[in-house]
């Protein structure tokens, strides 16, 4: 497979000379219902001494729930909260470390991360830049990280993103919206208890479940698809449609989209993802919307790219009885629509993926604000 290292994930079959990227995956993964009450055990063994503490990042849902008391603190161990509101920004990324720094004198024996995207992203970020030195935006972009992180855990508490699987963790920074994609980003542990997940409100765990689909959708559909990517993405396809169309029961369905998010970042792992995800970057950017919503507003007006992935997500949608919000793009200035647009056309390889090496052809700036002006 070629690949462009410019955009690392982001297999792209165009430019100079070939080479096969060799990617690294998340070396050990604990599975099962209950299973977060192995997590004292699985650190223990990465426990520097008693002055070099676990950093527990969790999103601050959980604050006050019996989730907390089943972690297992000890020694200077330290929980940390973080709203998941917005999403990470490197600033954020930077004052945490800050701290950390400020508090202890050793550097911490692991970072773990519990909670979304958002507290995934985070816990890797976090990591990366207690053992690299500089500011978090210094390092947005392909494989500029030099030195190992600080051994990271993630244990997500919904399902769909993928970034417990993926290279890459997401910032927003002074100048962009980047990830710090590299093989030290990988967590080094991964803990799936699809009973954590179960107090995500309806809405979103649907919007964050799309983003599995989505990424499914584009992945299968896109000109870089190969066998790698095709194995996993047609098996967290069948999860997906069994989560959200089949009759599970619940808890059922939370092991099943769970495996599926898992799947799905393995599929976009060696492939690409595609339009939705491109013009979400541009809502993003503009008007700070987020990520599953985002791909939501988007994904329902991609009938001409996605005919069978779109009629297959209005089903979903009626099933649950999802209303999206209308208007989000009404009113805007045409300054507005120009950065959206170039912010999305900015995203080649998605472009690439999605419509083939002469995709400036068939999305022309006026075309894509056609599409914006749905939304
Ligand atoms: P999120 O982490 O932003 O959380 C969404 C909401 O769900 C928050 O309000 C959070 O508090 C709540 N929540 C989470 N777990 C809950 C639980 N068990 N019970 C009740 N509420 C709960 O959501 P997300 O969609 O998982 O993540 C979005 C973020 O992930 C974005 O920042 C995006 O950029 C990032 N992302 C990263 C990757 C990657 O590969 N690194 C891929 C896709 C998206
Ligand atoms: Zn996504």
């Amino acid at each position: 497979m070629k690949l462009n290292k410019e955009f690392d994930i982001k297999n792209t079959a165009s430019t100079s000379a070939p080479s096969f990227r060799n990617f690294p995956m998340v070396p050990r993964v604990v599975y099962g219902r209950g299973s977060f009450s192995e997590l004292g055990a699985v650190l223990m063994p990465h426990r520097k001494n008693s002055d070099a503490p676990c950093i527990f990042l969790v999103d601050d849902v959980f604050e006050g729930t019996s989730l907390v008391d089943r972690i297992p603190l000890i020694f200077n161990d330290q929980i940390i909260f973080i709203s998941a509101e917005e999403e990470p920004k490197t600033d954020q990324v930077d004052a945490l470390v800050s701290k950390i720094k400020n508090d202890f004198s050793e550097r911490p024996s692991a970072i773990i991360g519990i909670g979304g995207g958002t507290l995934l992203d985070l816990a890797k970020a976090v990591a990366i830049l207690l053992s690299n030195s500089g500011n978090a935006a210094n390092y947005q972009g392909w494989d500029l990280v030099r030195k190992a992180a600080v051994y990271h855990v993630g244990i997500p508490t919904i399902s769909g993103t993928g970034a417990e699987v993926s290279r890459t963790t997401v910032l927003l920074g002074p100048e962009k919206k980047l990830g710090i994609n590299s093989d030290f980003t990988i967590f080094d542990q991964v803990l799936l208890d699809p009973d954590l997940t179960e107090g995500v409100t309806k809405e979103q765990w649907f919007y964050t479940g799309m983003d599995c689909f989505i990424h499914c959708v584009e992945s299968l559909n896109g000109t870089y698809l190969n066998a790698f990517s095709q194995s996993y993405g047609e098996k967290a396809m069948d999860l997906c449609t069994e989560v959200f169309l089949g009759d599970l029961s619940p808890s059922d369905a939370r092991e099943k989209l769970m495996m599926a998010s898992w799947h799905g970042g393995m599929s976009i792992a060696y492939s690409q993802v595609g339009v939705a995800h491109a013009m979400s970057y541009g809502l993003s950017f503009l008007l700070g919307v987020k990520h599953g919503i985002g791909n939501c507003l988007v994904f329902q007006h991609l009938n001409d790219y996605y005919p069978e992935g779109v009629a297959l997500f209005k089903q979903m949608m009626a099933k649950h009885h999802i209303a999206l919000p209308k208007g989000v793009c009404a009113g805007l200035s045409d300054e507005a629509f120009d950065t959206m647009v170039g912010v999305s056309l900015k995203m080649e390889p998605l472009w690439e993926n999605a419509l083939g090496k002469d995709w400036r052809s068939k999305m022309t700036p006026a075309r894509l604000r056609t599409l914006y002006e749905k939304i």
